[in-house]
């Protein structure tokens, strides 16, 4: 069969929603379609394209497009950035894909826009290509915003909690948080709800998730419209291997303190350490800071604790000059790389889809401690249905004490269900490989994607 390719390079645009935790797994799967013959330009800020490592082997080009701010959305700004990024990245994705367009050997063919930015397929439209839409959120998660947009729950969610497509109760606390809690953050609330506004009218709705893990609300979601689940997008070193010298995604805001962190990791015991890391927004208080520093102290185990620059100043004071050997704070790590070591034991995660999706494939137990948006849920997801892990429990004022961190650490890494939760973790990891493996169902979806684009 003859390519389009052979007519010049079949080109796709990718436009994740310019944060870490979106950019991430689309960039992923940016890689497994230019290694599969397309020519692929991803879209972003210049505070993200300037940090970009190019990858030997990829044919991927990183271009700047402007958001209209000098500045990262936050949860502190985040109403403020929503309004500015609507208003200014609209004409300058449309000014990209004109440009590549009118570039003699480039046929683009594909805008894979990230699901919260549902205004992007209107600018395929207006091109005349596909649109994609690419979801970096589980699928069940989706599917209660989904529910939330056509008026089948109504929010805020009030009750013990919901059942939805045949799963097991879904407690209330397990919901995300912007189904129970509506009014506190409008635009974001706004913004996962509305990916559903023309979710029916993309070409393809892309799931950063995989069959085996969440099968039914992936059937429940096909059966509304056809989805292809097409993750873990995480590094091809971690699962098929298939990329060659893909250890890390390859752009990050922060810099990586890795040879500190893994020559610390080198000297360690297999699984001796507990690894805590928040991701890349959230932000806890300095009481809660200190009940994290004492129950790591506590635990008596070694720890690798990411604490980001903002928040430092909340560490307990002499914290850090005091820990000994026994820790080890650094302001951003490889991540991949840390959970990947053979002495991290266990991870303490505010359960980011990411974060989750990471350490299922790389088989290592959790200690969820969800905070907000989508991680209770994605913490039901590893407690309840992957059984990969426990979550803490909070106080009356809302804090995870120190003895229950202690608690939880042991649990995971000296308690009576520790055999069977690595043993269950491991099982994970061998099917997160499955699914992005040749033949994997994955794998079949992304062929399936790239087929039709070089040949049809
Ligand atoms: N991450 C990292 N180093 C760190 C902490 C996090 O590389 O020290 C990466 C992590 O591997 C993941 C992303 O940052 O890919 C965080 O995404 P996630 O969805 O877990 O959480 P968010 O930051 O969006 O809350």
């Amino acid at each position: 069969m003859e390519s389009k390719a052979s007519k010049g390079e079949v080109h796709v645009i990718v436009f994740p929603y310019p944060i870490q935790g979106h950019i991430n797994p689309m960039l992923q799967f940016s890689k497994q379609l230019a290694s599969r013959g397309l020519k692929v330009t991803l879209a972003t800020t210049s505070t993200f394209s300037s940090k970009f490592k190019k990858l030997k082997s990829s044919s991927i080009t990183i271009e700047t497009i402007s958001d209209g701010s000098n500045e990262v959305a936050t949860p502190e700004n985040v109403d403020a950035y929503i309004e500015k990024f609507d208003v200014v990245a609209p004409r300058s994705l449309s000014q990209l894909i004109e440009q590549k367009i009118g570039f003699e050997h480039c046929d683009v063919r594909c805008l894979i826009y990230d699901s919260t930015i549902p205004w992007a397929l209107d600018i395929a439209k207006k091109f005349n290509i596909y649109g994609a839409s690419f979801f970096t959120q589980s699928c069940l998660v989706s599917l209660i915003y989904y529910q939330v947009y056509h008026g089948i729950l109504s929010v805020p969610i009030q009750g013990p909690g919901i059942c939805v497509a045949e799963m097991p109760f879904i407690e209330a606390t397990d919901l995300p948080s912007f189904v129970r809690q509506v009014g506190v953050h409008p635009s974001l609330e706004k913004l996962v709800i509305d990916q559903f506004s023309n979710y029916g009218e993309a070409d393809w709705r892309f799931f950063n998730t995989f069959e085996a893990l969440e099968s039914k609300a992936v059937k429940w979601m096909t059966n509304q419209w056809p989805v292809k689940t097409i993750g873990p997008c995480i590094p091809s070193t971690y699962l098929d291997k298939r990329l060659p010298d893909d250890k890390d995604y390859g752009l990050s805001l922060f810099e990586a303190q890795t040879d500190a962190c893994i020559q610390w990791l080198d000297a360690r015991e297999p699984t001796s350490v507990v690894y805590i890391s928040m991701g890349s927004l959230a932000s806890l208080g300095r009481e809660q800071m200190g009940e994290i520093a004492k129950g790591l102290q506590k635990s008596n185990k070694y720890f690798l604790w990411v604490v980001r620059s903002s928040e430092e100043n909340k560490l307990p004071m002499n914290f850090k000059e005091n820990i000994s050997e026994k820790g080890l704070i650094v302001n951003w790590c490889p991540q991949l790389e840390v959970l990947a070591h053979c002495a991290v034991g266990c991870f303490v995660t505010h359960c980011g889809w990411n974060s989750t999706l990471e350490a299922i494939s790389l088989g290592v137990p959790m200690v969820a401690f969800p905070q907000w948006t989508d991680q209770p849920t994605n913490a039901k997801c590893i407690v309840d249905f992957g059984k990969i892990g426990v979550r803490v429990k909070v106080d009356k004022r809302g804090l995870l004490t120190a003895d229950e961190i202690e608690f939880c650490i042991q649990e995971v890494m000296d308690g009576k269900q520790t055999k069977e939760i690595k043993n269950t973790a491991t099982k994970w990891r061998h099917i997160s490989k499955q699914a992005t493996e040749k033949g994997g169902s994955s794998d079949r979806n992304i062929e399936e994607f790239v087929s039709k684009l070089l040949y049809s």
